[in-house]
């Protein structure tokens, strides 16, 4: 249910509508836009809706059918913007992300890093706790991989995204990462969901491997629910009978989703496809689409990379793709 003030409502009267409702049981979420403020009533409980009308300052109450509801534009019709140290995501700002699938070593971190700071990105990735197909295949460095992670990345005054695996390890990532990763196989860990709601830092979502945008919008809400308003979607690619690429690059869902929700929709060239030569038309596709960014995987070295070599661009395949996707960010009117 969305509680929908007047224009001038005071303070006291959005408190007060805020009290109210907390008594049926309901959690209260504020969004103050330019004209009005909305408060997002959320709990399974039945309140009678007119006994909130009648409250002082409130111009409507709307009855939410849809299953999400914080995400939503009726709850906060301006796009989201994500702002990881000084860079920002969303509402014309497209994200730039990049780096290696896995932390390997210090050096290997540095060098692709090197590089990637000298054309301009700002966001570093790199996994340290891998969810891989195969036990037997390389797991990832662990808290290791995080600390050099943010060693190189201190180094180039760049931010950093890693992908969390479990609850246990949040309090790790807070300290290492400004941007928590779920992975495409967690997308549905509602306790991994309902811990990252309880944490002050962006979350970026990735879309499952068979999930429906209302399931991947569903887990966005259990983040949103606790409380964290920090929440990049992810579209990945999803799994479909085509085995030419490693998946099927979802563009559409960028519009749709974007249409639905305020959050921004950053896009993931790399393991939507698996193939180095597709990355770039898909990358150009994604801004094309509307896309608040990129998360692509670059290696100083891919035909020795321990994981996803394949499909990750050598440095300067990546920076001549930079340049083009600037250029195509100005036809679309958003920049980098
Ligand atoms: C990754 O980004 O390293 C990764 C494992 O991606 P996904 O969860 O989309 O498969
Ligand atoms: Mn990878």
């Amino acid at each position: 249910m969305l509680i929908v003030m007047q224009e001038n409502a005071s303070e006291a009267a959005i408190e007060n509508v805020i009290k109210f409702i907390k008594q049926f049981g309901f959690d209260a979420h504020v969004s103050k836009g330019e004209a009005h403020t909305v408060i997002g009533a959320v709990g399974s409980k039945m309140i009678d809706k007119r006994d909130i009308e009648l409250l002082d300052g409130v111009k409507e109450v709307i009855r939410i059918s849809s299953p999400y509801k914080l995400v939503s534009r009726v709850f906060k019709e301006e796009d989201t913007v994500i702002d990881v140290k000084g860079t920002k995501i969303g509402d014309g700002h497209i994200g730039m992300i990049a780096g290696p699938c896995t932390v390997e070593t210090y050096d290997q971190m540095e060098a692709t890093a090197e590089k990637l700071n000298d054309y301009g990105v700002k966001i570093l990735r790199g996994g340290a706790f891998k969810p891989r197909t195969s036990p037997y295949s390389f797991q990832g460095l662990g808290e290791e991989g995080l600390k050099i992670l943010k060693e190189v990345a201190d180094k180039y005054n760049m931010a950093v995204t890693s992908e969390v695996m479990e609850v246990s390890q949040i309090p790790m990532f807070i300290k290492y990462v400004d941007i928590l990763q779920v992975g495409a196989r967690n997308m549905q860990n509602f306790n991994l969901l309902k811990s990252l709601g309880e944490i002050r830092k962006p979350v970026l979502l990735k879309r499952g491997l068979s999930a429906t945008i209302e399931e991947w919008l569903m887990s966005a809400e259990y983040i949103m629910a606790g409380g964290n308003r920090e929440v990049i979607l992810c579209e990945r690619g999803i799994r479909t009978f085509e085995h030419m690429t490693r998946n099927t690059l979802d563009i559409s869902a960028i519009p749709v989703v974007q249409k639905i929700s305020h959050l921004p929709v950053v896009v993931d060239p790399s393991h939507a496809t698996g193939l180095r030569d597709k990355v770039a038309p898909m990358s150009k596709a994604a801004v094309a689409a509307g896309a608040d960014g990129l998360i692509i995987e670059v290696h100083n070295s891919p035909e020795t990379a321990v994981c996803d070599g394949a499909q990750s661009l050598y440095p300067e395949q990546f920076k001549e793709l930079f340049t083009d996707l600037k250029a195509l960010a100005a036809v679309v009117k958003k920049t980098f």
